[in-house]
């Protein structure tokens, strides 16, 4: 595993975490669940095999029994609300969103609760009070309203922001979206992975890996096994949300 030079920078980084004494902390969102498939069967089988904690962002209009029923008997899936339906209610030069300015605030939040109760009602205790807005983007106005339905934390995509609500962000996305749409370059990805590092050991977020199972080709899925090999080599810790809030 030590001879591919792409992931020497990696070693080397959590080789200064061992050294220091601190635990490297990584955790993972695969988001667009919708119901039982061959990517997603894929997901879960390699997350299970490494013992890698997963947070499953599913789509609460669009879902059903046959989902719950396939992810009842895996233990290291926690289940979070994606949106409502992932529709895009932004105009056609905007970004898209679907919980933005764009309908009335109690629209969105009647949303934001049916898709919370279905979940909630579909998985039971391991649908998470955590909300992964579609496209990772929410109104601000919207945010300091989640705490009253009963969110306990929003997970989107970049760096910290100050919110009303604990922030649990992915920063790093293994999808080149706007290229191949296939998998980004393995060096660029551990450079990244390796910053993100750095800055978790001056007090930063931990290491959040974002997927999306339904579109990964196979330099995803190889990226993610060389991922979980060597974080397991070097003892880092995959955390769940409730980990990551536990946390003081
Ligand atoms: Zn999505």
């Amino acid at each position: 595993m030590m001879d591919d030079p792409a992931w020497q920078p990696l070693h080397d980084e959590l080789l200064r975490w061992a050294r220091a004494g601190r635990m490297a902390e990584f955790w993972l969102r695969d988001d667009d669940a919708v119901e039982p498939t061959a990517a997603l069967d894929r997901s879960l089988d390699l997350t299970a095999k490494h013992a890698i904690p997963l947070t499953l962002a599913v789509i609460p209009a669009h879902t059903g029994d046959a989902l719950a029923a396939r992810l009842s008997r895996e233990g290291h899936v926690s289940i979070a609300i994606h949106g409502w339906a992932h529709e895009n209610h932004a105009l056609a030069a905007e970004k898209k969103q679907e919980l933005g300015p764009h309908r009335p605030r109690q629209v969105v939040l009647g949303d934001l609760a049916r898709g919370f109760a279905r979940l909630s009602h579909l998985h039971g205790e391991r649908a998470l009070p955590l909300l992964v807005p579609p496209w990772n983007r929410i109104d601000a106005g919207l945010v300091s309203e989640l705490d009253r339905l009963g969110f306990r934390a929003l997970s989107v995509f970049g760096p910290p922001k100050p919110a009303s609500i604990p922030l649990i962000n992915s920063n790093v996305d293994v999808m080149d979206w706007h290229g191949t749409r296939g998998c980004r370059d393995h060096v660029l990805l551990v450079v990244e992975i390796v910053a993100q590092l750095r800055r978790a050991f001056g007090g930063g977020d931990p290491v959040g890996l974002l997927t999306h199972h339904l579109v990964h080709d196979e330099a995803v899925w190889s990226f993610m096994e060389r991922l979980f090999e060597v974080t397991s080599l070097h003892r880092a810790r995959w955390r769940s949300p409730p980990e990551l809030l536990a946390k003081p």
